[in-house]
């Protein structure tokens, strides 16, 4: 089934890795996959745009322990209208012109005891969008119809397509944290782009955010979305102390780790109040968690790692963000300058995200 009036091109523009660490090369005539060669369930989307995020930066060097296919076209934060579904498709919950999402997970089971208990993203037979299938970084995306978010109308594609990873991720993270209206929540990496939003999700939940990260503009947005407290990593000596000054001398209740880094986890579990939890949501490629096993028995420590979100995860961190409540602060770029993002990650450069603009030449 393909969208009535509309046709689909032979070939499209993709940001392709031919090898981790290798260069990144923008294509103009890589290949659309045709609405004939579409599998029952699969969909195709026409993207509007795409988030860059700091896992297509992971997958682009390969710095982490799991390999990603090769080549491959990274990308997991993509808006767009589905053109086309694979013949044979059978009670699809979305049609032809929706606009829809595609997230990390591009698709899972749905059957296994991972996906019937609600973790989809722990499924062994789940599909990575940017990792082990082609994603977001090109016009044209093959996805699936189970698996898709719609979203919503008034929502602008630009402005969804990050809760769609950062979004959800964080969100998901607080939801499990274990905390309640009141509580202190410490985010190292705030003013990035999981942990922005990780302020402004955890605000709407009522906690009281200490907003750790570096730089005077990371350190107004932080301020601007309501952190009551800003730390500046490279200019603080004792973080520690900082935050247990803030909290009355007891810690915080809970600590979501969103830094890239390894030191964005260190000294998490000391500066924790006693039944304190640390979330962990960055994703260091070798880093190791170190505690003392005493304190963490002594105080009662929960840790606990959160890896993005199911399909429900997805349309409520979307519907709060519909709704205004939660808003991504981004820059809109054309997909050739991906490489320029990737080099502003690795400096810490970019505050909040970089959405890449398919319409943009
Ligand atoms: P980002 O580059 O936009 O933000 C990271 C932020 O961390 C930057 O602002 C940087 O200045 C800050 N930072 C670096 N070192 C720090 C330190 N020592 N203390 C405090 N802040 C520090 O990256 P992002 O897209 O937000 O992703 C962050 C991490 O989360 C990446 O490792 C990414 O792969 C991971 N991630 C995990 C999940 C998941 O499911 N758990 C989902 C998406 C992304
Ligand atoms: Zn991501």
């Amino acid at each position: 089934m393909m969208l009535t009036d509309y046709i689909i091109p032979q070939t499209q523009i993709a940001a392709i890795i031919e090898e981790a660490g290798g260069d990144l090369q923008i294509r103009k005539d890589h290949p659309v996959k045709s609405p004939e060669e579409l599998a029952p369930g699969e969909c195709l989307v026409k993207l509007d745009c795409s988030g860059a995020c700091h896992s297509d930066l992971h997958a682009a060097i390969g710095d982490w322990p799991v390999p990603p296919r090769l080549p491959l076209i990274g990308g997991h934060e993509g808006v767009g209208i589905v053109v086309a579904i694979g013949k044979n498709t059978v009670e699809s919950p979305v049609k032809l012109g929706d606009r829809v999402g595609i997230k990390w997970i591009a698709n899972s089971c749905l059957n296994c005891e991972q996906c019937r208990k609600g973790r989809e993203q722990n499924c062994v037979k789940a599909l990575c969008s940017g990792y082990t299938v082609d994603g977001t970084f090109q016009e044209y995306v093959v996805s699936y119809v189970n698996y898709v978010t719609p979203i919503p109308e008034g929502l602008p594609s630009d402005a969804a397509a990050s809760i769609l990873c950062a979004g959800v991720t964080v969100y998901r993270a607080l939801k499990s944290s274990q905390t309640s209206a009141g509580d202190w929540i410490v985010i190292p990496g705030a003013g990035g782009g999981l942990g922005h939003l990780a302020v402004q999700y955890a605000r709407i939940r009522g906690l009281r955010v200490i907003a750790i990260d570096t730089g005077a503009e990371k350190k107004n947005l932080c301020l601007k979305l309501g952190a009551e407290k800003w730390i500046d990593f490279k200019e603080n000596k004792d973080i520690v102390k900082e935050v247990r000054e803030v909290t009355d001398g007891l810690g915080a209740h809970s600590v979501l780790v969103t830094a890239s880094s390894s030191e964005g986890y260190e000294q998490a579990i000391e500066y924790l109040r006693p039944g304190g939890i640390l979330m962990c949501n960055g994703l260091p490629g070798s880093a190791t968690l170190s505690a003392s096993v005493f304190f963490t028995v002594f105080k009662s420590i929960t840790i606990c790692g959160s890896y993005v979100g199911n399909r429900q995860d997805a349309l409520e961190a979307i519907d709060i963000a519909a709704r205004g409540l939660v808003k991504v602060h981004f820059v809109n770029r054309p997909l050739a300058d991906l490489k320029d993002v990737y080099n502003g990650m690795m400096n810490g450069t970019i505050v909040g995200r970089v959405v890449l603009d398919m319409s943009k030449k």
